[in-house]
């Protein structure tokens, strides 16, 4: 049986490791050829490795969402090694904690968090999907581009206010890119996953996990696999009349 993806060309960033690696290899396994993309390179090349042993076809290309220029170069990348580009996952993104902001409240983020943050959770999403949605309108073959959010993209979750503003505002660009994008058969949804066990949430759970999983009714973790799966259903023809919409994989985390 052919897989999901198959004769797809699928482009990935935040590809080196956690959701982004694990979407990687389902795409591959589903018959996509992948470009895995992300600042750690030695990373991507692991991803690039596991998939070519599992038999797929996968290269790698380091990028920095924040450089649109480089961007743009990723997209154009693509086409040129595998001749086109129908899916794309901008995935690439950063904690708090990860730009001297943990634990803070609105009122206490540093200017420079608050810039990186923004740079690379919003303006990178923005300028992967701009690249995407240029070159998949002027092939004129439709596409598919899934973005990640978060469950703070929904909500409001205490002491990381920058992150929730870039996640919604993720959200937002991808309804209104999904409206504008309709016409060309281009399909842009988001997905919102809960806490998934990543290096992201390491530190978190160690220091809360108890408190974190008692308002998750599933009570426990998602696996990255479990965010890759819809990913790649979003990604594929099955889901050819889906757009504008955004996915909780979250154990119920926004229903309760
Ligand atoms: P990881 O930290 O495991 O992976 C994120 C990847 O993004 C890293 O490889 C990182 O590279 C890369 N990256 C960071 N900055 C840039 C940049 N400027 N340009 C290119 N690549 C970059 O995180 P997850 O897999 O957990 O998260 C993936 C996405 O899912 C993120 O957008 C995150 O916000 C979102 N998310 C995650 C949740 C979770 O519980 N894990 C919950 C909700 C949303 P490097 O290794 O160099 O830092």
């Amino acid at each position: 049986m052919a897989g999901m993806l198959e004769g797809k060309v699928s482009l990935i960033t935040g590809g080196a490791r956690g959701i982004g690696r694990e979407t990687a290899l389902l795409f591959a396994e589903e018959g996509a050829k992948v470009v895995v993309s992300d600042l750690n390179s030695e990373g991507s090349e692991e991803t690039v490795a596991l998939i070519n042993k599992q038999g797929g076809q996968a290269l790698s290309k380091p990028c920095d969402v924040t450089n649109t220029e480089a961007v743009n170069s990723l997209v154009d990348f693509t086409i040129s090694s595998f001749g086109r580009i129908d899916c794309a996952f901008n995935n690439a993104g950063i904690a708090p904690y990860q730009i001297g902001a943990q634990g803070k409240r609105t009122g206490d983020w540093p200017e420079d968090s608050v810039d990186k943050m923004l740079a690379i959770n919003l303006k990178g999403v923005w300028a992967c999907m701009a690249a995407e949605l240029r070159a998949m309108s002027a092939a004129g073959n439709g596409g598919s581009i899934i973005n990640t959010a978060s469950i703070a993209g929904l909500a409001g979750l205490a002491f990381t206010s920058m992150y929730v503003a870039a996640k919604h505002g993720v959200v937002g660009l991808t309804k209104t890119a999904a409206i504008e994008y309709a016409p060309d058969n281009i399909r842009v949804n988001s997905v919102c996953p809960g806490y998934i066990e990543t290096d992201m949430t390491r530190e978190t759970m160690a220091q809360r996990g108890e408190q974190v999983l008692s308002r998750v009714p599933a009570k426990r973790m998602g696996q990255p696999r479990e965010i890759a799966e819809m990913v790649c259903w979003l990604a594929s023809d099955r889901a050819s009349f889906v757009t504008g919409s955004n996915y909780n994989v979250d154990g119920g985390f926004v229903a309760s």
